[in-house]
């Protein structure tokens, strides 16, 4: 008898025990969704604004009657306006893309035409940091299945961090290719590379590396955070292999089209 009531009180404990970790799941998925209501409110009050600035500083750079101190300050504040418009654009598309509701129309996208494109946009840095990128595509056209802003956005975002993760005279390399039922992306360079420790919390959002030659770069910490959620979102998966000092490879798999 002694024991029967001994094994109730731990059923009851372990029962009140499970009761109190789903009340906490509950707390933390409801606090989830208050912090992504809260930056996508916080992001689009700022969205307007920062639009009016934005239109108000271009007609001033386009003044005559500026001295060149002016025109200094000008400058400087239209890029200071870019840079906190690149911060709320990925605010927003972050909430964006990390909203369950929000619902994909998936098409069949051309990975090697989207990575020409997103390489066209980065040619004058490519040019200025006189790196070498090689690109190796396959000749029939190759195309995942999802929605093309955000899988040309998952593309930019790693092309562009290889771009300016990797020092002056280095190499970026770009291949596309199909394995079986999945696309391949895979994405390499000859940069700062990642430390294990980092690696843990690379797809945190605002997550900078601790590498100083990394933090000293302009960056948001979202880039990646904003790529894992549209790889989830397209039942994809993503992988970084990297050693530091050496460079990072990132390889996404995306569902093929067709
Ligand atoms: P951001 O580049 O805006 O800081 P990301 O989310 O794109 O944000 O990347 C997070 C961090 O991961 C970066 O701050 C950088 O330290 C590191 N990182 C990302 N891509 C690379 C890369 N190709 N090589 C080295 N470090 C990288």
């Amino acid at each position: 008898a002694l024991d029967i009531g001994h094994d109730l009180g731990r059923v009851i404990l372990n029962a009140r025990t499970f009761q109190r970790e789903h009340e906490l799941v509950v707390e933390l998925q409801a606090l989830d969704t208050y912090k992504s209501q809260l930056i996508s409110t916080i992001s689009h009050e700022l969205k307007n604004p920062l639009t009016s600035v934005r239109g108000y500083l271009e007609l001033l750079e386009g003044s005559t009657t500026l001295g060149a101190e002016e025109q200094r300050a000008v400058q400087a504040m239209g890029r200071g306006t870019d840079r906190l418009g690149r911060v709320v654009d990925d605010l927003l598309l972050m909430s964006k893309v990390g909203d369950p509701h929000h619902r994909i129309i998936p098409v069949a996208v051309d990975l090697a035409r989207v990575v020409g494109e997103v390489l066209d946009l980065l040619s004058v840095t490519v040019s200025t940091k006189q790196l070498a990128v090689s690109t190796d595509l396959p000749d029939a056209p190759v195309a995942a299945l999802g929605d093309e802003t955000e899988i040309d956005r998952l593309v930019a975002n790693l092309v562009s961090n290889a771009v300016k993760y990797t020092p002056v005279g280095r190499a970026v390399a770009v291949k596309v290719d199909r394995d079986g039922d999945h696309v391949v992306l895979e994405v390499s360079d000859q940069g700062l590379g990642i430390s294990e420790a980092d690696q843990e919390h690379l797809f945190e959002e605002f997550f900078r590396s601790t590498n100083p030659a990394a933090t000293s770069l302009p960056g948001t910490g979202l880039g990646l955070a904003i790529v894992k959620r549209i790889v989830e979102r397209h039942d994809g998966a993503i992988d970084v292999r990297s050693t530091l000092g050496k460079g990072s490879t990132f390889t996404v798999r995306l569902p093929v089209a067709g």
